[in-house]
């Protein structure tokens, strides 16, 4: 098994950087003799003369550097964009505009925001010779961004979308409003839920269509123009929450790695995203329900994990799946385990690739010297 890396070099924004070239070249260096690396995912830090000496570097050395980009959040905030609409008709602005970072949601049917990362793209990006780009935030909010959120636009131009799959959406919010526990699934199958009532069931499958219809027509925009596509997605047991059509999105693009963190409380961690769930559906079964849908005993165990990546495994398109490298919560940080059994398990099941997450900056040299001793690495 091989390993791609993946670097948070900082934001649109010139303020904001994680880390410097020398320092983010220094740790490739290192971990290049470690670890037999294929492809680096970096970004997105606008600067291109420090973009093209971290690409010439990463060439060098015979790998493939690809652009990590944010598509429906995390927009520039001087970028003009369609916001999310919630089922309460409110724009749903949080505030959140972080060191010029805008963390909100946009709409995914707006052919305007459709726009916005290929135009990203080309005003930084086009000419410092990255080999692909990595689309991240390909979806709508989950429930750890609250039940307005998580259910996803309500803009007119959504709504009548959501009623070409025979939703009634009025009917769906209100029953929503009432009764949340009803988006709780009764069914798993093919990396998609289903859901008992019509309205609710169809609403997923119309807005996960909304999605897909979007990252398809930038996926291919960017392939008109000779580059790669991976796409960075949530677990399978979350992804469908969230307007994810894994299975679909994977014909269309070279890779797919779904984020199985099973241990981070941030978002897009197992852990996290289900507390979510539970706390947003208020059924005092909804843990132990997503557990029975899958067939396995705790959400966030290797048995789950391992069911997750089968469900995946002939999906048309590489699977790489990913893992935290960097050390988290209340972990012993000289305990390497979680990373080599990742590896184990992934390598076991037959994944070319497994991509360490999401930053290597950091405190991440312990769990990358424990990985660099098993003996599955392919070097060849
Ligand atoms: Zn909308």
């Amino acid at each position: 098994m091989k390993y791609a890396l993946q670097i948070l070099l900082g934001s649109f924004s010139t303020q904001e950087r994680n880390a410097g070239k020398d320092e983010v070249i220094g740790r490739l260096e290192e971990v290049f003799k470690l670890l037999p690396v294929e492809h680096v995912f970096f970004g997105w830090y606008t600067d291109k003369d420090i973009n093209r000496e971290i690409i010439d570097f990463i060439h060098n050395h015979g790998k493939k550097a690809w652009l990590w980009i944010p598509v429906f959040s995390e927009s520039p905030a001087s970028v003009d964009s369609d916001r999310q609409i919630g089922y309460l008709s409110a724009g749903l602005d949080a505030g959140e505009k972080i060191r010029m970072r805008d963390y909100n949601f946009c709409c995914p049917s707006s052919e305007k925001n459709r726009d916005i990362v290929y135009n990203l793209y080309m005003e930084h990006f086009s000419d410092v010779g990255f080999d692909g780009i990595f689309l991240d935030k390909i979806r709508q909010p989950g429930f750890s961004d609250g039940l307005e959120r998580a259910l996803g636009c309500f803009c007119p131009r959504c709504k009548e979308h959501y009623k070409k799959y025979d939703v009634d959406v009025e009917l769906l919010v209100e029953k929503v409003v009432n009764k949340p526990n009803i988006l709780l699934p009764v069914s798993y199958s093919g990396c998609k839920y289903s859901f008992a009532d019509n309205d609710v069931n169809n609403y997923y499958i119309a807005k996960a269509a909304c999605i897909s219809e979007g990252i398809i027509s930038i996926t291919n925009r960017f392939k008109d123009i000779g580059l790669k596509v991976g796409l960075d997605t949530f677990a399978p047991v979350i992804s469908w929450f969230v307007g994810q059509d894994i299975l679909k999105l994977a014909k269309h693009v070279d890779f797919i790695k779904p984020m199985i963190y099973r241990t981070v409380n941030l978002p897009a961690g197992i852990p996290y995203e289900v507390a979510a769930i539970v706390q947003c559906i208020p059924n005092v079964e909804a843990k132990a329900r997503l557990c029975n849908l899958l067939g396995v005993d705790e959400i966030s165990s290797d048995d789950s994990a391992k069911r997750q990546y089968m469900d995946m495994a002939d999906i048309g398109c590489d699977i790489y799946p990913g893992f935290e490298i960097f050390n988290v919560n209340d972990r012993d940080p000289t305990d390497t385990s979680y990373a080599t059994t990742q590896a184990a398990l992934y390598s076991e099941l037959g994944a070319k690739q497994t991509v360490l997450s999401y930053t290597l900056m950091g405190d991440t040299m312990r769990n990358i010297k424990a990985l660099s001793t098993l003996p599955f690495n392919n070097w060849s």
